[in-house]
């Protein structure tokens, strides 16, 4: 079977698949992923082929480049970058159609172009899932109108919620609010991890501090102050403290950290995560996913998107802190830290999500509703 995949090419969009896409090549199925330059080593590496087109979004081998931070010049940006991938995907598709196309992104290129060519679509939700009575408020996606008439798939909110109708939700339902009113086509698979040899190796060294992991994930994380705040709040206590700060701060700037801090642009995070006691995050949901995979308790300075609701989430259910990033002091973030790594029943719950995280099915149930969607 060919199935292609179609997702944002972004970190937090690409990374949780690669585990879906690996499974299904062991399958003996020939899987595409439509994708940009910057992460076509990561998929080929999952086992697909990479087709490429040019992206309008954010990208980090330009330095330049930054998501603008008010979500009006976000939704525009996204709107123009569904125009410009649209005619790409459908010009390298136009032979070689899929049986099946799995992804998130609905209005991105590769979904549209299967949308118009009538082949069968499983929506992936590698964040909270939403269905037509839920949160999302009615108009949402307007922007996009004009450009769905053109292409003859209707108004951009009835295009959404017909082509949502289900799907995978890389998360335990138990993480989802409200996880019980979703039905039968939603399946909450769990996250879909995979190796990363993409990423190499990090500096681990035997080492017997506690391990705090920081990091604001790949979007919103150009972020001076609050590195140096980190620097205030974590210098000299008996931890080693080890700081993705990703790919555009001046690191130079910061100053010097303190001795029990390290600053790395980008970390295998899996591997750190796995050793990590403490994770200082924005609660993307990819991070909140892999902490919950490990077991990592959590203090969340959410930055933009989904991240508020994934923060408060992981508060509400009692397994990490929320702090709001506006006003977090280098005394907030300690006291947070100490207070979550000294806390017994956290970890207890900690332990109950963790084996609901991993019990979930993964990849493997994945590739199997995908199977049979392609079937019907
Ligand atoms: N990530 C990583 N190393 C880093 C920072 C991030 O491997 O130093 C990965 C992380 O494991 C996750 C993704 O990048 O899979 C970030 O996704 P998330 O949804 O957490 O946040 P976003 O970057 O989309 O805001």
């Amino acid at each position: 079977m060919h199935i292609a995949f179609f997702t944002m090419p972004a970190h937090g969009h690409v990374n949780p698949v690669l585990g879906i896409v690996g499974e299904l090549v062991a399958r003996g199925h020939r899987v595409s992923y439509g994708t940009t330059s910057t992460f076509a080593d990561r998929v080929t590496q999952a086992g697909a082929t990479a087709v490429r087109y040019d992206s309008l979004l954010p990208d980090d081998s330009d330095p330049d480049s930054r998501w603008p931070e008010d979500l009006d010049s976000v939704g525009k940006l996204l709107v123009a970058e569904s125009r410009q991938a649209y005619p790409q995907m459908a010009a390298a598709f136009a032979d070689d159609l899929p049986d099946i196309a799995v992804g998130e992104d609905l209005f991105g290129g590769g979904m549209l172009m299967s949308a118009v060519r009538g082949i069968p679509r499983v929506p992936v939700w590698p964040y909270f899932a939403a269905h037509s009575d839920g949160p999302i408020p009615e108009g949402a996606f307007t922007p996009y109108d004009d450009w769905l008439i053109e292409l003859g798939l209707g108004k951009a909110d009835e295009y959404v919620w017909r082509a949502l109708d289900g799907g995978l939700v890389l998360l335990a339902r138990e993480f989802q609010p409200a996880g019980d009113t979703f039905g039968e086509k939603f399946h909450f698979v769990g996250p879909c991890l995979t190796d990363r040899a993409f990423q190499g190796d990090w500096p681990d060294s035997p080492d017997d501090r506690p391990l705090l992991y920081v990091s604001l994930g790949t979007g919103f994380n150009d972020r001076p102050d609050f590195y140096r705040t980190c620097f205030a709040a974590f210098g000299g206590l008996p931890w080693r403290v080890v700081i993705s700060v990703g790919q555009w701060v001046d690191i130079a700037a910061l100053g010097t950290p303190p001795a029990n801090v390290e600053l790395h642009r980008h970390v295998p995070q899996l591997k750190v995560l796995e050793r990590a006691d403490m994770f200082l995050t924005h609660a993307g949901m990819g991070s909140t996913q892999e902490a919950l995979y490990f077991g990592v308790p959590t203090v969340a300075v959410p930055q933009s998107a989904d991240q508020p609701a994934n923060a408060a989430r992981l508060a509400e259910l009692g397994l990490g802190v929320h702090l709001d990033p506006a006003t977090v002091t280098a005394a907030e973030l300690r006291e947070a830290v100490l207070a979550v790594h000294g806390d017994p029943e956290m970890a207890e719950r900690l332990a109950v999500l963790k084996a609901a995280t991993r019990s979930a099915g993964g990849a493997q149930r994945a590739a199997d509703i995908i199977e049979a969607a392609a079937q019907q």
